[in-house]
């Protein structure tokens, strides 16, 4: 395995960082995760962009220009020889003193690091997964700025841990009002009546990629969708359930918190989606 690590090309066992990194120390930086598909990056430009944003928001200068980070992911690939797999890309704030002034850190890191994908079995696929909420809330600050891919994961952590005591893959996270917000690391939909539902990112929700290929893909195929917030309630009598994410792709759901979700597998609307998504994969990216 070869990592990218600040402009050298590093072996597993030489890609360290130092202690004092802020992204270490206080979670100060940004990240992406990415799948390359048959050789190419999928949506590397809609990555590239939300990482280009965070950094804006955050003032995190990537010391690559777009073009550079993009010839960075091609070598890192190229050098992993993966025709399929995941990137995780990673900017932290740098090494800086151990106060957290991020003026103290002179210049940003970038990881690129690439590896084969542990994703659900394909049985997941077609019979669902069960799901449960949790009573772990979308964290204020993080639901104010959703759009934000920060390094600070903790809540999301805390979400996971809940849904590992519950013995399922993925959770539920509300947000501080009530309203249904995403997954740990999933954006999540629903179906009722042949509509397709997402909360919209206001909510607490990540603009995920996979997400907005869905929207996408439910405007190609005649589905309509709309996004607006929904409860429990909402998700407990939907006809569908699923969730969506770079890992995940587009993942049934066939229980949650106890209720069966429409038949208990991937329904119709999902199925389709999962096939629609799975080819337009395939089409889609840099080689
Ligand atoms: N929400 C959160 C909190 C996530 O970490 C992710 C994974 N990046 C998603 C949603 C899904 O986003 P994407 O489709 O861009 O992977």
């Amino acid at each position: 395995q070869v990592i990218y690590l600040n402009g050298n090309y590093v072996s597993k066992e030489d890609a360290k960082v130092s202690v004092f990194d802020h992204g270490f120390l206080y979670g100060d930086g940004i990240f992406e995760g990415i799948r390359i598909y048959n050789g190419n990056i999928f949506k590397c430009k809609e990555h590239l962009d939300r990482l280009y944003d965070s950094a804006k928001s955050i003032m995190l200068d990537i010391p690559l220009s777009y073009g550079e980070m993009e010839a960075a992911l091609v070598e890192t690939i190229r050098r992993n020889e993966l025709r399929d797999g995941y990137i995780r890309l990673v900017v932290s704030r740098g090494p800086g003193n151990l106060g957290l002034d991020p003026t103290r850190c002179p210049a940003a890191w970038v990881i690129i690091i690439v590896e084969q994908l542990a994703i659900y079995p394909e049985e997941a696929y077609r019979d669902g997964l069960v799901s449960v909420s949790v009573s772990q809330r979308r964290n204020l600050p993080e639901a104010l700025n959703p759009k934000i891919k920060s390094l600070n994961y903790l809540n999301n952590i805390l979400v996971k841990i809940q849904a590992n005591l519950a013995g399922v893959g993925e959770a539920i996270m509300l947000n501080a009002q009530g309203y249904v917000a995403e997954g740990s690391s999933d954006n999540i939909f629903i179906v009722k009546r042949g509509v397709v539902y997402t909360p919209p990112c206001y909510v607490g929700a990540l603009e995920g990629i996979t997400r907005a290929t869905i929207i996408e893909l439910c405007a190609k195929l005649g589905y309509s969708l709309k996004e607006e917030p929904f409860t429990l309630h909402d998700v407990y009598v939907a006809d569908e359930v699923f969730f969506t994410g770079t890992a995940a792709e587009v993942i049934a759901v066939r229980e949650v918190d106890g209720r069966t979700i429409g038949e208990g597998k991937a329904g119709p609307v999902t199925s389709r989606l999962l096939a629609e998504f799975r080819k337009t994969v395939e089409l889609d990216g840099v080689k």
